[in-house]
């Protein structure tokens, strides 16, 4: 295992079931830093549950400039109902393709960042050096980084790939997220009386309907378009011959760079009356201007690969970048890694090979860029 290739460590990575929930990151974790730690990184663990383990590994650092991040989720979405025609945690390989559940979303983009790193376990002594965060609890919620925001193992970056499945294409950011439940009260009743109760459902109903036509009033994004509202869930009642006097729905918006959440919950406070509104997430959009130079420079290592010159495009996903950003504000990041988009949560999932090897060459190529300049 000292010396894995970035096929065989894709599948040690796969063969570890931290199917999310219940996660339980922490082995592939402990594989992943000891890994690093081999390799001369100074190591750290965060636990933000029983066995939700993430990594903060970093080599190198000097004081003029902040090191690159490499950032990468540990945990993989479950299998979902469809019979899988491929053993989900063998990693078995056909032609190109390499099977397993978080093949694409997103082991081979953290074996990818492991082996890049490796390639400069000896070289990045006096120089602005990495620092690789492997995070547990992503899948529904970013919870890992969430946490490990809240820590002081994070330090400083000063930029920041995330190596969610892009087909090894850079992409300059993703929306944000604010989701909520509102909740509305009633006055229960038998069915029969309904005048002596008050329908929290009507309520709610009534809310909804507000919903459908919400207006956010801004401009569209000039790459991420307009921000969306949908109404997921609706709870309320208990049997059908009484007044329910508990209703609730919850909402997911995805808001575009230059937005105010707060403005945009009030504005929601005011239109929903009474509701109360329960915010569970709250996470900025992630966005780098593509003129910004670093990026410019990533494009030009990516270009061979992607066969194009590289234009500015954003991700449909969240990703832990949100979190991060709390504490690595204002570094520009990419979101960049070797797995197929398409394949993410699906059946079969797989990713190409070839991509993979890729990545670590580009990962390699932008460890080499950011580390060599002596400013920036
Ligand atoms: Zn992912």
């Amino acid at each position: 295992m000292a010396n894995p290739d970035a096929i065989s460590l894709t599948r040690d990575l796969v063969r570890f079931d931290t199917v999310n929930p219940p996660g339980r990151e922490r082995d592939c974790a402990r594989m992943a830093g000891a890994l690093l730690e081999e390799w001369g990184f100074r190591t750290e663990y965060h636990e933000y549950a029983d066995s939700r383990t993430s990594v903060v590994a970093r080599l190198g650092g000097a004081d003029k400039k902040a090191p690159l991040c490499l950032t990468g989720h540990l945990d993989v979405v479950p299998l979902g109902s469809r019979k899988w025609s491929r053993d989900p945690f063998a990693g078995e390989a056909d032609g190109d393709k390499l099977y397993g559940r978080g093949v694409s979303d997103m082991k081979a983009g953290v074996a990818a960042i492991l082996l890049a790193a490796r390639s400069f376990s000896s070289k990045l002594a006096g120089t602005p050096g990495i620092v690789i965060v492997l995070t547990a609890g992503e899948e529904g919620g970013c919870v890992g980084s969430a946490q490990l925001a809240k820590t002081q193992l994070l330090g400083k970056a000063g930029a920041m790939v995330v190596g969610e499945p892009t087909s090894n294409y850079p992409l300059v950011g993703h929306k944000g997220s604010l989701k909520f439940h509102a909740r509305f009260k009633g006055v229960s009743a038998h069915g029969s009386m309904p005048e002596l109760g008050v329908n929290a459902i009507y309520k709610a109903a009534k809310a909804i309907g507000k919903l459908e036509g919400f207006d956010f009033a801004v401009k569209p994004h000039a790459v991420m378009g307009k921000p969306t509202l949908n109404v997921g869930i609706m709870e309320g009642g208990n049997t059908v011959n009484a007044v329910p006097d508990a209703a609730s729905f919850g909402v997911d918006i995805r808001t575009v760079p230059g937005m105010d959440h707060e403005a945009v919950l009030s504005k929601l406070r005011s239109l929903l009356g009474e509701a109360e509104l329960e915010v569970f997430s709250n996470l900025k959009p992630v966005w780098t201007a593509p003129d910004e130079e670093w990026i410019q420079r990533v494009f030009e290592i990516c270009k061979p690969y992607v066969g194009e010159a590289p234009t500015a495009r954003t991700a449909p996903y969240m990703t832990d970048a949100a979190n991060l950003l709390k504490v690595y504000a204002g570094a520009p990041t990419v979101v960049l890694g070797p797995g197929e988009a398409a394949m993410a949560h699906q059946t079969d999932e797989y990713a190409s090979m070839e991509r993979i090897r890729q990545s670590v060459a580009i990962y390699e190529a932008l460890i080499r860029d950011w580390t060599a300049r002596s400013s920036g």
